[in-house]
């Protein structure tokens, strides 16, 4: 998952993009870049390195960014290691000029890369973005309407499999955006005094002031044109499928995605699972409950209220310490979460807690936490997740990529606690996402096996 930021028409495009990555930096932290259109030139000046969004970008990167409009990146690889190549934005420039960036991930990617090179193309990354770059500057002429970016976006929708949120900058003709047919991944659009802007979360629209957001609708094409006026459609008729793990994990708690905001349906994912805790057998009776931070407070908070038990917050985060899950390798996760929390011991020592956490995906985080709270007194250690048991990978985004990986992949719930040792467990029910989500449109491929794109079968 990444982070995507474009903006058409600012005085100052690239600073708003700078300022809109540091905002969404927690979408992904391996690399950022920016690419400004600078029209006086014409030409387009790209900043990028591998790093978090202030050391990728100096200061003196940002003053060579001039122009009114400008893209930027903030990456979370999915896909092996990170590579300087791959670190988006990208831009083609034989044909048409066109940069982009993209959140998501192609599920037929190699099938795309070998078409490509059998009509004679080579390609420079391992990057989808650039497949979906080619697929449409291919039918792309620089002096095409409205209606002929239509009828090349829904040929790329088309061809490209998989989840995606592209937002490309056209040279002079201005900047478009679009969504895959099922619009798995986040943008969200908004305006400000004939300035456009488009972000993967509505938080960094907020802060740079902009307003009358929305989310683009699966499938939609929109174009903001070199006049500055707004060209959308919807291309494709299908299934909205929303992933629902950016409600659970993903998005920071202030945005709003689609019609729910992300604290209020985290909340609510509390309140259902406080009712099954409450209905479970067999668990001790809880004295206190604590959050792993940060993801899970909402809901921490709620099942504390609804069960009238104290919250405390008896693991500390060193804010120093990347998230585990992003650093790629499993060494490096496991470290990292020795490192990563401290524990407030006079609130653990000889209490029945129960630990609340947005996911379990590994197992990695939930074993060490449930050890570390024993060794610092806890009685006992019961588990409870907002998320159902993480049974498939995800191919359009999400860095769970093999079923073995996953802790719950082909085990029971008991199994699963019993490699926690853990003295209770409890996830949350498939049906209380979609009613904490308040949408039945979401994709769930990752707890069901049920994947809106067809798999490719070497993925
Ligand atoms: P586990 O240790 O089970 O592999 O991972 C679960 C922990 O990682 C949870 O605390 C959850 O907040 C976090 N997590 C879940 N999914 C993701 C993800 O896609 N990226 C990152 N960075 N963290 C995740
Ligand atoms: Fe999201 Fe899971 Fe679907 Fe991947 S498979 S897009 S993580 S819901
Ligand atoms: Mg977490």
């Amino acid at each position: 998952m990444c982070g995507v930021v474009g903006i058409w028409g600012s005085p100052k495009a690239s600073l708003d993009v700078f300022q809109g990555l540091l905002l969404l930096q927690h979408r992904g932290q391996d690399a950022a870049g920016i690419i400004a259109d600078d029209s006086d030139s014409g030409r387009f000046r790209l900043r990028k390195a591998m790093g978090q969004v202030s050391e990728a970008i100096s200061a003196q990167a940002l003053s060579e960014l001039p122009g009114t409009s400008a893209l930027g990146h903030t990456r979370y690889s999915t896909i092996g290691d990170v590579k300087t190549d791959d670190i988006q934005p990208l831009a083609l420039t034989a044909n048409v000029s066109l940069a982009g960036v993209h959140n998501g991930n192609l599920s037929n990617a190699n099938q795309l890369r070998n078409s490509l090179r059998s009509q004679g193309r080579f390609l420079m990354t391992d990057n989808d973005l650039e497949l979906l770059l080619h697929l449409v500057a291919d039918g792309l002429q620089q002096n095409d309407s409205f209606e002929g970016l239509c009828q090349v976006v829904t040929r790329t929708m088309e061809q490209a499999e998989g989840g995606y949120a592209c937002v490309m900058l056209w040279g002079a003709r201005g900047m478009f955006a679009f969504k895959d047919p099922h619009g798995l991944r986040p943008l969200c659009l908004g305006k400000k005094d004939g300035a456009y802007a488009l972000a993967s979360e509505s938080s960094a629209l907020s802060f740079l002031g902009y307003t009358d957001q929305r989310e683009l609708e699966a499938g939609e094409l929109v174009w903001i044109d070199e006049t500055g006026k707004l060209h959308s459609k919807k291309l494709k008729d299908v299934n909205k499928k929303s992933c629902f793990f950016e409600w659970v994990y993903f998005a920071g708690a202030e945005s709003r995605m689609d019609h729910m905001g992300v604290y209020e349906a985290r909340l609510r994912l509390g309140i259902a699972l406080a009712k099954k805790i409450q209905a479970a057998k067999g668990i001790p009776e809880i004295d206190v409950v604590a959050p792993v931070p940060d993801t899970s407070r909402p809901a921490a908070a709620a099942i504390a209220e609804e069960l009238r038990l104290p919250y405390r917050e008896v693991l500390l985060k060193n804010r120093y310490v990347q998230r585990s899950f992003i650093m790629n390798g499993q060494e490096k996760r496991k470290q990292a979460v020795g490192l990563k929390f401290s524990v407030v011991e006079e609130q653990v020592r000889g209490k029945n807690v129960l630990l609340v956490d947005d996911s379990i995906v590994r197992g990695t985080t939930s074993r060490r936490l449930v050890e570390l709270l024993k060794s610092h007194g806890a009685k006992s250690v019961v588990f409870a997740s907002t998320c159902p048991p993480i049974t498939h990978p995800c191919h359009y985004g999400i860095d769970f990529p093999t079923g073995k990986e996953l802790i719950a992949h082909g085990r029971s719930i008991e199994a699963v606690k019993s490699e926690l040792e853990c003295d209770g467990l409890i996830y949350a029910d498939l049906s209380d996402l979609s009613s904490g989500i308040g949408s039945d449109n979401l994709c769930l491929a990752c707890l069901s096996g049920d994947y809106p794109y067809a798999i490719e079968a070497q993925a």
